[in-house]
């Protein structure tokens, strides 16, 4: 259920709507869009609550949502651009985010972000938390990972992202990461993502290998119902029965994804293809396909790696790839103006 307000209405008029809704026990934010304000509210209203609501001095109208998502729609915003700052926006212009599965050591992070950065990326990846099928894999630096991807980024006028794997460590994710990343596994974590949609901190969702693109959308919708704006979907592929590649990633969903929604998209080829052969080329099909950019594994030395190095691409393909990504870009938007 969404109440509408129009755009101009005071501070004193949502309060008024706001309290009530908190008194009644009603689950709520208020989210400014372009020509309404929302107050999405969890639950469905009785026909007593409908009319209650309805006459409220302000109210436009209330919504009951069809689509089973709304604020993720492009009814609700036409574009969103999430910007980190120094220049680094995500949603405007193509962005590569690339480096290795997981930090791994000082020195390996900080070769990595001084490469990287020569070739013009402006966002630095690392694990820091690591989910692992095995217990007994490498499970990550942790704390003093996070601390070593920030240092590495920072030193090359570069922002971070990581993923969270827990929420009692969000103070040390909103201290080090510029993006916040909520893998795969944590797609419907809902009670994880509550938690990060109270936060302004941008969040990079992933799909679920198990997920709809709907059940998707919604998880996207759960961080921005509870208030958070700053939401970039990731597709990084689904499981299936062909074991030649780690995933089966559907490039058509970026252009779906576009369609519906105002959110930045990112296609991550490392995870949903599994295979460096092959994962230039569909990173470079992202351009074309209209994404707002890339995730990739780099790794300078993938057989010594402590996590997925057989999908990470060297330096020198990675090096190949973003100069024709490059190339791609110009050549795309020269074609948009012309
Ligand atoms: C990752 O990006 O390191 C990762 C674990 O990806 P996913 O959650 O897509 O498996
Ligand atoms: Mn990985």
């Amino acid at each position: 259920m969404i109440i509408v307000l129009k755009k101009d209405e005071q501070a004193e008029t949502i309060r008024n709507i706001t309290d009530v809704l908190a008194n009644n026990g009603f689950t709520h934010s208020v989210l400014p869009g372009a020509k309404y304000i929302l107050i999405p509210v969890l639950g469905d209203f009785t026909t007593e609550d409908l009319g209650r609501f309805r006459s409220f001095k302000g109210v436009h109208k209330i919504l009951k949502i069809s689509a089973p998502y709304y604020l993720v729609t492009k009814e609700f915003r036409e574009k969103t651009v999430v910007d980190l700052g120094d220049g680094v926006r995500i949603g405007d212009g193509f962005c590569t985010i690339a480096g290795p599965c997981s930090v791994e050591s000082e020195e390996s992070i900080r070769e990595i972000a001084s490469l990287l950065s020569k070739s013009g990326v402006r966002m630095l990846r690392g694990g820091t938390f690591k989910l692992r099928s095995s217990p007994y894999s490498f499970q990550g630096m942790g704390v003093e990972g996070l601390r070593l991807l920030n240092s590495a980024a920072r030193e090359h006028n570069m922002k971070c992202i990581s993923e969270i794997s827990d929420i009692r460590n969000i103070d040390s994710f909103m201290e080090y990461v510029d993006v916040i990343q909520v893998g795969a596994r944590n797609m419907q974590n809902y009670a994880l993502l509550k938690e990060l949609s109270t936060t302004k901190k941008p969040i990079l969702l992933k799909r679920s290998p198990s997920a709809t693109a709907e059940e998707f959308l919604l998880s996207a919708e759960y961080l921005l119902s509870g208030g958070n704006e700053n939401v970039i979907l990731c597709e990084r592929g689904i499981k299936s029965f062909d074991s030649a590649f780690r995933n089966d990633i559907n490039i058509a969903s970026v252009p779906h994804y576009k369609h519906i929604s105002h959110l930045p998209v990112i296609l991550d080829p490392s995870h949903g293809i599994g295979v460096p052969t092959y994962i230039p080329a569909v990173a470079e099909s992202a351009v074309v396909l209209g994404a707002d950019g890339v995730m990739v594994e780099v790794h300078t030395d993938p057989s010594s790696a402590l996590s997925d190095g057989f999908q990470a691409l060297i330096p020198e393909k990675f090096l190949a790839m973003q100069k024709r990504i490059s190339q791609l870009v110009d050549f795309v938007h020269n074609q948009m103006d012309s």
